[in-house]
């Protein structure tokens, strides 16, 4: 069938797997062209099919040629309809790492689950023995709690008083006001609930009462900081909430992990295009001017330049200098005195008139459709396309 597009404000309602498998290849070379990192050599990434677990599953197989197990959740192909890039994306990644001689095996469910967390512990005992590496990259607006069957939904809202800044549509670059109200009853337990840390400690937990880790086992959560300019809907806002619960869930992990040497870290990563970031509102229009001044300056990244420098540098480099809270900082480009005092002073004046000449709209709008498989150069998008494609590890 020919595929394209279908968008619903700041989702994407189809996927395409020539563009999927194209963007994969793309960022297998990058990581190949940097050179070998001496990583881990078997990895778990929950949250392995698209933005920064993607791209830490490709770091980890094609940098340090590693054993992955991909937990994702993403809708499968089916005859007519699409399946989601994330899917297509898993089939790349599995299908590029088995020709190149790599054990790739994926698991697509609920991770928050016991279900799946039991199918992934099984897998890991059965082929890998031990993991050195557990990479925990989750986004999702909504968990079920595998104890409680509690469904708790996040809310990206400020704390404590009304919210009121710029907005871009980045579809029409119509840039309009929004005002969003502050979170009430339940929102900041019921986000911190679905992206804070609890589920990554069951995860550990799980893995280390059955003996899955191997000595000084790592594992890395992401986060996020920002500006001051969206502190109040992101840092300071019930999203903000949970990445401190995350942060400090780290802690309480290392110390779990004492006997066996193991440590967890959160990595803080830049704000970047990606299905979890289009949705928060304020993001996209920092991002358009982020990205105009990263770019003008020859520092900027996407989500494979960032694991791939996060491996080498710091992770696996010797040198992860921690800020004063613990944390790894590969947001250091973004959060730069410069890059920040000039994205402040593009943002009094952006407006729907100049964005697209002051603000990098096209490369948010080519980024967004890229997650999708869109407007992926080389391909050609008047072919007829299998939509049909298997995970070669689930056959
Ligand atoms: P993403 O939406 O691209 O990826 C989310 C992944 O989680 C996908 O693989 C998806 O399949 C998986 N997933 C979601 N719900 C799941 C479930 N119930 N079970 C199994 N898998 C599930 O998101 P991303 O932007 O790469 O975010 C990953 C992490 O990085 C998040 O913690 C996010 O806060 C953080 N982060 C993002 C940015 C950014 O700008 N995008 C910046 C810094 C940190």
């Amino acid at each position: 069938m020919i595929i394209e597009p279908r968008t619903r404000g700041f989702i994407c309602l189809t996927a395409h797997p020539t563009g999927c498998d194209e963007n994969v290849k793309k960022q297998i070379e990058y990581v190949t062209s940097k050179g070998a990192i001496k990583g881990a050599k078997k990895v778990l990434v929950i949250g392995s099919s698209t933005g920064f677990g993607l791209a830490s599953r490709i770091s980890s197989a094609f940098g340090s040629d590693a054993a992955t197990i991909g937990v994702y959740f993403d809708k499968p192909s089916a005859p007519g309809k699409t399946g989601s890039a994330g899917y297509y994306n898993t089939a790349a990644f599995e299908k590029h790492a088995h020709k190149a001689g790599l054990y790739a095996k994926s698991i697509n469910g609920d991770a928050f689950s016991n279900e799946i967390k039991r199918k992934t512990l099984d897998l890991i005992k059965e082929d890998l023995g031990q993991i050195d590496l557990v990479i925990y990259s989750l986004a999702s607006p909504v968990r079920t709690h595998p104890d409680t069957g509690v469904r708790y939904k996040s809310v990206l809202k400020p704390i404590g008083g009304v919210f009121s800044n710029k907005t871009v549509d980045f579809h029409t670059g119509n840039v309009s006001e929004i005002s969003i109200n502050p979170a009430e009853g339940e929102d900041i337990a019921n986000t911190v609930a679905v992206m804070g840390g609890e589920d990554w400690k069951m995860w550990m937990d799980a893995l280390k009462s059955e003996n899955l880790l191997s000595e000084n086992a790592t594992t890395v959560a992401y986060s996020y900081i920002g500006p001051s300019l969206t502190e109040a809907v992101y840092r300071k806002g019930t999203i903000g909430a949970a990445k401190d619960h995350l942060e400090a869930t780290a802690f309480t992990i290392t110390d779990d992990l004492k006997s066996i040497g193991g440590k967890a870290y959160v990595s803080v990563n830049k704000a970047l295009v990606t299905q979890a970031s289009s949705a928060i509102p304020v993001i996209p229009l920092y991002i358009s001017l982020l990205y105009k001044i990263m770019k003008a300056k020859g520092i900027h990244e996407g989500c494979i330049e960032q694991i791939q420098r996060l491996y080498s540098e710091r992770l696996f480099g010797g040198d992860l200098a921690l800020d004063e809270k613990g944390r790894i900082r590969i947001d250091d480009w973004e959060m730069r005195e410069d890059v920040q005092a000039e994205v402040a002073e593009l943002w009094k004046t952006a407006s729907s008139e100049n964005l697209s000449e002051i603000g990098d709209l096209e490369g948010y709008s080519k980024d967004f459709f890229n997650l999708f498989g869109f407007k992926v150069d080389g391909i050609n998008y008047d072919a007829d396309v299998n939509e049909m494609v298997a995970i070669p590890s689930e056959k």
